[in-house]
């Protein structure tokens, strides 16, 4: 099973990416994990984009699409995953939907955790998890960056006709239902 969860830096896409990854035995691949460990190790990726990452902007899209592309080669993911984080661009999106196709693989589907902008910021601000970008200036411009660049993301998918709404109010376990509803439908 591939699936795509998207939504707003704040939205809980990494909380309900493990719930998931856990029960459904598929693994969870997030782009901005992946960039963080690259810093926390100092390795040429993790140069290159540690400045990107403290200013809340995004990485360029041919290097999130060569790090994703390398990443999905490993067999680990042959069967399924989910991804978190990516696409995040429109680019991003259309390289990603290539791959597919070349792979002859189908997406189950696009799952939008859909939160408001009030609530997001005062979710990222509380969870305290020590990281550059969470404070209140970088997480206006992350905000901005996912009005302009990422929301049309979701108008791509719609097109596809694998998007699908998941309320992102409420407890993680409220949420979680409702995303499995969607994954067991
Ligand atoms: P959040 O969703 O809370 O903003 P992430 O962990 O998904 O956090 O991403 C953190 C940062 O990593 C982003 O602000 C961006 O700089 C970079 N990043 C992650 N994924 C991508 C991507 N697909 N394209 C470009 N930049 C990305």
């Amino acid at each position: 099973m591939r699936i795509i969860l998207f939504g707003p830096p704040g939205a809980g896409k990494g909380t309900q990416a493990k719930l998931i990854e856990k029960e459904y035995n598929i693994p969870q691949l997030s782009t901005g994990d992946m960039f963080r460990a690259a810093i926390k190790n100092q390795t040429p990726l993790g140069k290159k984009v540690k400045d990107i990452l403290d200013s809340g902007k995004l990485v360029p899209d041919a290097t999130v699409v060569e790090l994703v592309e390398e990443a999905l080669d490993d067999p680990r993911f042959e069967d399924g995953y989910i991804l978190d984080g990516f696409p995040r661009t429109v680019p991003q999106a259309k390289a990603f939907e290539e791959r597919l196709k070349k792979k002859g693989r189908k997406l189950k589907g696009f799952l939008s955790l859909e939160v408001p902008d009030e609530e997001l910021m005062k979710r990222i601000l509380s969870r305290g998890e020590g990281r550059a970008d969470d404070t209140p200036e970088k997480v206006k411009v992350r905000l901005e960056v996912y009005n302009e660049e990422t929301a049309p993301v979701l108008n791509y998918y719609k097109q596809q006709g694998v998007y699908r709404a998941i309320d992102g109010m409420g407890s993680i376990d409220e949420i979680y239902a409702r995303i499995k509803e969607v994954l067991d439908a």
